[in-house]
């Protein structure tokens, strides 16, 4: 069962009790659908990870949904996120991943903060992560973010140039190339969903077959998760389904 929060979101504190009371509920909610989908697919319900995105929500929200089991977490605005990564750095076992347009001024606390990178798209951009990650981190996670068809936005590598930048990525020290991830043009239509998706992964088996090892899909949000884990996502990157309407519509 899915919770819309929208309606209980309290502008003025931010919060209401009823809203956190709901995260643990449509968490494990997420996590059914989930298992249903691989088990559909024929796949290991473990071979897909749950990412919840919590752009636009306080760190209580993060907690609460820690509490209840959660270990990873996506974000997207550099300067929304370090206050929250700071206020939760004592939290034993939280994974931060960064989903969100990453530009060349923003990479080195983005390098220094974070355990996964999934925008990843051009080389200055790999470059500056790698020579900015501190020596004393383990290398940083990274995904590169392929562009398929009419995305919006200008995000993301085009096919043809991706072989040139796994290669590059892969002679960086201090990242780690664990595989691609794409963010199609929102639309209803199953099939739809899926030829995106299985564009992705095609993409990610020839890497593979050339002897490359991914091991990550980052493919599939709250719309379009189970038509993703159909077509081989190995990590789901769900907001809405979990936490609710965002408080700020432009986030
Ligand atoms: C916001 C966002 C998500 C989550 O979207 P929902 O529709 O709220 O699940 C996933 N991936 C990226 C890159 C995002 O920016």
């Amino acid at each position: 069962m899915f919770i819309d929060l929208s309606a209980i979101h309290d502008t003025h504190t931010g919060m209401t009790r009823a809203t956190l009371e709901a995260i643990p509920q449509n968490l494990a909610s997420v996590r059914a659908r989930i298992k249903a989908a691989a088990l559909q697919a024929n796949r290991n319900p473990a071979s897909v990870r749950l990412l919840a995105v919590s752009k636009g929500w306080p760190a209580e929200v993060i907690t609460t949904a820690y509490e209840a089991g959660q270990m990873g977490f996506g974000e997207n605005y550099l300067q929304e996120a370090l206050p929250k990564l700071g206020a939760l750095k004592h939290q034993p076992g939280l994974i931060w991943h960064f989903i969100g347009a990453l530009q060349a001024n923003k990479t080195r606390q983005v390098a220094e903060h974070f355990d996964w990178v999934h925008t990843v798209d051009r080389e200055r951009i790999a470059q500056r992560l790698s020579d900015q990650r501190p020596v004393t981190l383990p290398p940083l996670n990274v995904c590169i973010e392929v562009r398929l068809g009419d995305e919006p936005g200008k995000s993301g590598v085009m096919p043809e140039a991706l072989a040139a930048l796994v290669q590059y990525i892969t002679g960086l020290p201090q990242l780690r190339l664990r595989g691609l991830m794409c963010i199609p043009p929102p639309t209803a239509e199953v099939a739809a969903q899926r030829s995106g998706f299985r564009r992705l992964r095609e993409l990610f088996d020839a890497l593979n077959h050339q002897g490359h090892r991914l091991d990550t899909l980052s493919m599939g949000m709250s719309g379009d998760f189970e038509a993703a884990i159909l077509e081989g996502s190995t990590m789901v990157r769900i907001g809405t389904a979990i936490f609710g309407t965002r408080p700020h519509k432009d986030l």
